[in-house]
């Protein structure tokens, strides 16, 4: 019989629940035993390794965060760390890691793998800036969460005549700025993978005031090479107005998983299952919008990221 184990490490993604929920109930029906890492690889490190049971993962499907806790582990970096890890992992004689995260999650399984530990990734991050793959799980419900709380901000903007920037998550990447922008109908987007031209973004918002549009919104991700201090400043000075500022934060993490982030996270831990049971090398597990992609986890952090920063253009064509 299989023995196999699922972490989730690093931050939380809604949707990680759905794919621990996979996981175990298909590991179990599949004929393996399957264990349970509490708080990511620093769990690994302490011994926090607990079995699972089909009534552990009942009602979580639609639920946020990640019932088996999560964690950045710094000791999991030095290799006096990792070889703990293995040392727990051999001791629970563990045929197989499932680790559900981030880039940083990404290369801590490379580091399993290069110790001769199979290790199945499964991309959960809000960030959504693993470029081996088109989606990480939390992404879309994140997105959703921004363009319901920028949909409240344009009809309190519109009624006080106000201009209002959106600072949003994403670390290095753009792709929550940019698709929330576009899916709420931003007057442009700030990412920090492209420079920012704050002069045309204020001749943007003069030329909506010029038509009586006065509640512009505008978009920055918290990697954009302006801050939002900053930003709020040029365009008071540029608008000759007052500016508004929301600082959107933790609550982009939160949030019951949409049907999206639940059937990608569910997909691609049942084919994390099938991996381990049909003998298959480590692998990095991807989603493209419609299937489970698979790259060899040896590669996949190699792998560049790339926005659409042609989209840009396109949210201030349509504003
Ligand atoms: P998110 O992007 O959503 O925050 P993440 O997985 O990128 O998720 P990190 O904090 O970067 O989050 O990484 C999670 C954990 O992975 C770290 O706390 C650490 O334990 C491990 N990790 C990160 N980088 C490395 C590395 N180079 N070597 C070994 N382990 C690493």
């Amino acid at each position: 019989m299989k023995r196999i184990c699922v972490l989730t490490s690093g931050g939380d993604a809604p949707g990680m629940n759905a794919a621990i929920r996979a996981v175990t109930r298909k590991g179990i029906r599949t004929g393996m035993e399957v264990y349970g890492i509490g708080h990511g690889y620093k769990g690994l490190i302490e011994g926090d390794i607990r079995l699972m049971n089909i009534a552990h993962v009942g009602d979580i499907i639609h639920r946020g965060g990640t019932v088996l806790k999560t964690a950045r582990c710094e000791e999991f970096k030095t290799d006096k760390g990792i070889d703990k890890a293995v040392e727990n992992i051999n001791k629970a004689k563990l045929d197989s890691i499932i680790a559900i995260g981030g880039d940083g999650t990404l290369k801590g399984a490379l580091e399993l793998v290069k110790r001769g530990i199979n290790v199945q990734f499964i991309p959960a991050t809000i960030d959504n800036d693993l470029g081996y793959c088109a989606y990480s799980i939390g992404f879309d419900t994140a997105v959703n969460t921004v363009v319901n709380a920028a949909n409240g901000i344009r009809e309190t903007g519109m009624s006080h005549d106000k201009t209002t920037i959106i600072e949003v998550m994403g670390r290095n990447c753009g792709d929550i700025a940019l698709m929330s922008g576009l899916a709420g109908g931003a007057d442009a987007v700030l990412i920090p993978e492209v420079k920012s031209d704050i002069a045309k973004i204020i001749d943007k918002i003069k030329e909506g005031i010029s038509r009586q549009k006065k509640n512009s919104i505008i978009i920055r991700a918290e990697g954009a090479d302006i801050s939002t201090e900053e930003l709020t400043e040029e365009i008071k000075m540029g608008i000759g107005e007052d500016v508004r500022t929301v600082i959107l934060g933790y609550l982009q993490r939160g949030g019951s998983p949409t049907a999206l982030d639940r059937n990608m996270a569910t997909l691609m831990g049942s084919e994390a299952v099938r991996l381990i049971s049909e003998d298959k090398p480590s692998t990095a597990i991807g989603f493209d919008g419609q299937k489970v992609t698979l790259v060899d986890l040896k590669i996949a952090d190699n792998i560049e990221n790339k926005v659409r920063a042609d989209l840009l253009e396109l949210v201030m064509t349509l504003a």
